[in-house]
């Protein structure tokens, strides 16, 4: 895989050799299309709350991030899963003891989550169409299916979407395989979202671009280091900033021949 030293944004020099013409854009769907973890705050509110009586605030988040990630092998990410590890964690935390009317409040508030409307964040929807009309876009998410699929119905921007695909890990072999499939391959191809981890560190991995839209409210299983050394990645404070961002790359020199090195 190649790899530049970095250099300052704009320098045209550090798209010396880097990359052919951007064919492809994947979005991330989450707390970058739409609000999503918010509601994952919200309902860890009532989790505490059900279970004030038994553990202070702290160690409840503390066991309920541990369940969370153990479980992420066995469920996968979204919400039934959360729900699953909150109620692991009431009987923990309970030593078995927690009423089941305090498991039905939480399966309640999963169901509650599960029917949330779709609240877009800024800008979505303009960047997405004026995406859409140069580049073929795709969203990319992980997630419940059908739960995804409900938001992407209910955000109305399915139309948009050259391709959608709802997976289970967002890995760099992954985003290769999309890419290729859908594009020229990832090297001609751009990731945007609000999580490190998964939208932006796997894509650079796979070779192509990766574009950090922070978030305020991030779950901490996604947090990871902003890879400031690699030359493809790029951070922008909202989705309204991508268009200029990509004009800039656009007008790069020809980059000249490289061998994989
Ligand atoms: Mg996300």
């Amino acid at each position: 895989m190649l790899r530049f030293a970095p250099s300052g944004e704009g320098n045209m020099t550090e798209l010396a050799g880097m990359s052919v013409a951007l064919t492809t854009i994947g979005f991330d769907a989450d707390d970058t299309l739409w609000q999503n973890e918010q509601f994952f705050r919200l309902t860890q509110d009532r989790f505490t709350a059900l279970l004030a009586d038994y553990a202070a605030a702290d160690h409840l988040h503390d066991r309920l991030l541990a369940a969370e990630r153990h479980n992420l092998g066995h469920y996968g990410f979204g919400i039934k899963g959360f729900v699953l590890s909150m109620i692991e964690t009431a009987i923990e935390v309970t030593e078995a003891r927690v009423p089941a009317s305090v498991i039905a409040e939480l399966i309640a508030a999963g169901q509650d989550m599960l029917a949330h409307p779709i609240e877009l964040l800024p800008a979505a929807r303009e960047t997405v169409e004026t995406l859409a009309g140069r580049y073929k876009v795709l969203l990319i998410t992980k997630g419940d299916l059908l739960d995804q699929e409900r938001k992407l119905a209910q955000s109305g921007l399915g139309d948009l979407f050259a391709g959608v695909e709802i997976v289970s890990h967002k890995t760099a072999a992954v985003y290769a395989e999309i890419f290729a499939r859908h594009g020229q391959g990832a090297a001609r191809g751009m990731m945007v979202g609000n999580s490190l981890r998964s939208d932006v560190i796997p894509m650079l991995q796979a070779g192509g671009w990766g574009v950090h839209v922070p978030h305020p409210l991030t779950w901490a299983l996604e947090h990871d280091e902003p890879p400031a050394a690699d030359a493809r990645f790029r951070q922008v404070d909202s989705l309204a900033a991508l268009p200029a961002l990509l004009d800039r790359l656009a007008v790069a020199p020809s980059p000249p021949k490289v061998t994989q090195g």
